[in-house]
């Protein structure tokens, strides 16, 4: 019943009332009760205080996860983008963290290229 919850939480881009969301799910109002506070406990969603025709409800939203691919482009290998989060004193044509990220962009892209040079035909001579 909990990934019903939030398959029908998620489903809505603007949130689920709790007081919908019970008999969408066509349960009472303590267990729905039971069911968002382990969600927000796995803080897989949030609920804020809102009223409608005056009776007091909530709306439930889902948390936004991570796309898995969104921060690939910071990646080089497995070295993250040293610059994000750094606090250091900056002098970017100095910066040791900043060479290494670069450098192995390079080597990478190196790598790549002699993967595609491989592929050239033998007749030809370099
Ligand atoms: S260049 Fe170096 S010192 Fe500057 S922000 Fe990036 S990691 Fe930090």
């Amino acid at each position: 019943m909990l990934e019903e919850a939030l398959e029908c939480i998620k489903a809505s881009e603007d949130g689920v009332l709790q007081c919908d969301l019970w008999k969408r799910l066509d349960i009472d109002s303590r267990k729905c009760s039971r069911i968002v506070i382990k969600l927000m406990n796995e803080q897989l969603i949030t609920r804020e205080p809102e009223s409608v025709k005056g009776a007091r409800t909530y709306r439930l939203r889902c948390t936004k996860v991570p796309d898995s691919d969104r921060f690939k482009s910071l990646l080089a290998d497995d070295i993250f983008e040293p610059c994000a989060g750094c606090i250091s004193e900056c002098v970017p044509e100095h910066c040791p963290e900043l060479s290494e990220w670069i450098f192995t962009i390079i080597v990478s892209g190196s790598a790549d290229l002699d993967h595609s040079a491989k592929k050239v035909p033998t007749g030809i001579q370099p």
